[in-house]
C-alpha cells in the first residue's frame, strides 16, 4: 500500500491478500467507516475515496480481529437474522444462516393463524435470542417464550427484543429446569459439537457452553428428548438443530423417546441439519 491515506480500493486488496473473504473485507471496510453494513454497492462506487486517520485505525483493528478468528459479527456488533437485525457479541453464539432452516420448519408446523387459543411457543437455549425473536415476528398472535442458562446471553436477547419491539419472554434456566406450561411447540438450536471436535479451534471466540454438549457432542439433544415430552401439548412438535452428521443418532433418540412423524430438514448446504418429531395425539 502507498504512504498516506489507502484508498477503499486499497483497503480491499490488502484484504484480499491476507486471506480474506470478500464479503467479510466488505462488512468491515463498512463499519470501519461507519456505514450501514449493506451499502455495498456505495463502497465499489467510492473506490478512490481515502480514510481517515480515525478510519483507518478502525479498519485496521477489524482487519486484525478478523485475522485472528472472530466473527465478523462481534465486530461489526450485529448479524441479520430471518430479515431482523441483531445485535451480537461474544457473550452469544453468532447467530448462522443454517438455523434459518429451524425457523422455516418451525414456521410451517405451526396451524394458521388465527388459532382458537393462543399458540405457546419455547426455543430452549436462546443465546442472541434470533430463533424466539424471529418466530415472533413472524408469528405476532403467538406467546413465545425463550430460556438460556446464561444470563449474559439473556441481556443481549432481551436487548434485541426491546430494540426489535417483540414481546418475548425470557426466562433463565437451565433447559427445562424453571418451566412449568405445556407448549404447542418446542424449538432448540442447543450445543452439539463433540468436546474433541478439532473445528472448535475456529470457533474459540465464541462462547464454548453453546458450542460443545459432551463427549460426542449429544448431551443437550439428549436431555431435551428425554425430557420434552412433558412439556408438550398433544400433536406439539419437538424440532431440533444438530451437527450434519447427527441427524441418524438424533432421530433414533426421537423415535425412542416416543416421538412420531420423526423425520429432518436440509440447511442451506444440503446436510440434515435439524430433525424432530411430533407428540403422539392423547
Ligand atoms: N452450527 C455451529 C457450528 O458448527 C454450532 C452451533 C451449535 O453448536 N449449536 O459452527
Amino acid at each position: 500500500m502507498a504512504s498516506g491515506s489507502p484508498t477503499l480500493a486499497e483497503c480491499l486488496s490488502q484484504a484480499h491478500a491476507m486471506g480474506l473473504v470478500r464479503v467479510d473485507a466488505h462488512m468491515l471496510l463498512l463499519h470501519s467507516l461507519g456505514r450501514h453494513l449493506h451499502d455495498r454497492a456505495w463502497l465499489l462506487a467510492h473506490d478512490t475515496d481515502t480514510l481517515n486517520v480515525l478510519q483507518l485505525a478502525q479498519w485496521q483493528i477489524a482487519l486484525q480481529r478478523r485475522l485472528d478468528g472472530e466473527p465478523v459479527a462481534y465486530i461489526t456488533g450485529r448479524k441479520d437474522f430471518f430479515g431482523l437485525t441483531l445485535a451480537v457479541d461474544s457473550r452469544v453464539l453468532d447467530p448462522r444462516p443454517d438455523t434459518e432452516t429451524l425457523v422455516e420448519w418451525a414456521l410451517a408446523v405451526l396451524p394458521q393463524a388465527p388459532t382458537p387459543t393462543t399458540l405457546r411457543l419455547l426455543d430452549l437455549g436462546t443465546g442472541s435470542g434470533a430463533v424466539a425473536l424471529a418466530l415472533q415476528y413472524a408469528r405476532p398472535d403467538a406467546h413465545v417464550w425463550a430460556v438460556d442458562v446464561s444470563e449474559d446471553a439473556l441481556a443481549v436477547a432481551r436487548t434485541n427484543a426491546k430494540r426489535l419491539e417483540l414481546a418475548v419472554q425470557f426466562i433463565a434456566s437451565d433447559w427445562f429446569a424453571q418451566i412449568d406450561v405445556n407448549f404447542d411447540l418446542i424449538v432448540a438450536n442447543p450445543p452439539y459439537i463433540a468436546q474433541t471436535d478439532p473445528h472448535l479451534h475456529a470457533l474459540r471466540h465464541e462462547p464454548i457452553q453453546a458450542l460443545t454438549s459432551g463427549c460426542d457432542g449429544l448431551n443437550a439433544i439428549r436431555h431435551i428428548i428425554q425430557n420434552a415430552q412433558a412439556y408438550l401439548a398433544h400433536s406439539a412438535w419437538l424440532l431440533l438443530e444438530h451437527g450434519h452428521d447427527q441427524a441418524e443418532r438424533v432421530k433414533s433418540l426421537l423415535l425412542q423417546a416416543g416421538f412420531i412423524q420423526v423425520q429432518s430438514r436440509t440447511d442451506l448446504a444440503g446436510h440434515a441439519r435439524c430433525s424432530g418429531g411430533q407428540k403422539a395425539p392423547q
